[in-house]
């Protein structure tokens, strides 16, 4: 049995005294150190520090959501994988929607932050997931197929065991609109046949689901087969919503 996995998806919200209160108020529940499930959030680079030295020594792990598809160099503004590590960091979201389409991210590149991840011992949590419109026109599983594969080209089927995948349906992100479990879970099988046929190592990776997830909706996306967890934006920025579905993740993971 797959661990199930909630991670939180900060973005650029709170400052560095309402986000620590969100830690201190999630970090000691028992769900959170639960043996069947991990937990983390991706938090704003620059509260990275402060996070280390709250969660250090807590079961709740921090990630950030971007690195660099540079290691090292003339990027202005960048900060590179190889750096997020020296600050105990051990999750990075990469390719998220939000990268794809506000900074033109493009398939090559995610798959260089994939790598750069992977280098600097650090677990990507690779974003994949079509707009409404590619859905509309039947193009979802190809969409996805493509992102995915952008990233498995630039791995070795070794780094590649590495990953977590995120199916994240971009009109569903921040929409209060998720995809129905049982679409869902076509989506994931998809995604495990799409890794397993690469190599069958491949076949048990996780795989989250990510968009609008809410404490109501947590338990019957849980349930299906092939979601491992989940991705939260919004609902992770309640400690009591956050909690709750992290909850419900350890329910699944003992039924
Ligand atoms: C996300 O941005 O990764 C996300 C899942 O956001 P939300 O839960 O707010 O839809």
């Amino acid at each position: 049995m797959r661990k199930k996995m909630v991670i939180g998806n900060w973005k650029m919200n709170g400052t560095v005294s309402t986000n620590s209160r969100l830690l201190q108020d999630i970090k000691d529940d028992p769900a959170v150190s639960a043996s069947q499930i991990e937990v983390a959030v991706c938090v704003p680079f620059l509260h990275v520090p402060k996070t280390r030295a709250i969660l250090d020594g807590s079961a709740l792990r921090w990630g950030v959501q971007d690195v660099s598809a540079y290691r090292e160099g003339a990027f202005t503004g960048e900060i590179s994988a190889d750096m997020a590590a020296e600050f105990g960091v051990l999750y990075a979201l990469v390719g998220h929607s939000e990268r794809r389409t506000y900074h033109g991210e493009a398939l090559k590149t995610v798959g260089e932050k994939a790598l750069r991840t992977i280098e600097a011992g650090i677990v990507p949590v690779v974003c994949v997931g079509e707009t409404l419109r590619e859905r509309e026109d039947g193009a979802a599983r190809e969409t996805v197929e493509t992102q995915l594969m952008a990233v498995l080209d630039s791995l070795t089927v070794q780094q590649a065991a590495c990953i977590v995948v995120a199916y994240e349906p971009v009109w569903a992100i921040g929409t209060g609109r998720s995809a129905g479990a049982s679409q869902a879970q076509e989506m994931h099988a998809f995604i495990r046949e799409t890794l397993s046929k690469q190599a069958t190592d491949l076949a048990n990776t996780p795989i989250l689901y990510g968009g609008s997830v809410k404490p109501a909706t947590a338990s019957e996306l849980f349930a299906q087969a092939d979601i491992d967890g989940a991705l939260i934006g919004a609902a992770a920025l309640d400690a009591s919503q956050f909690l709750d579905i992290i909850r419900s993740a350890a329910f699944q993971a003992l039924s």
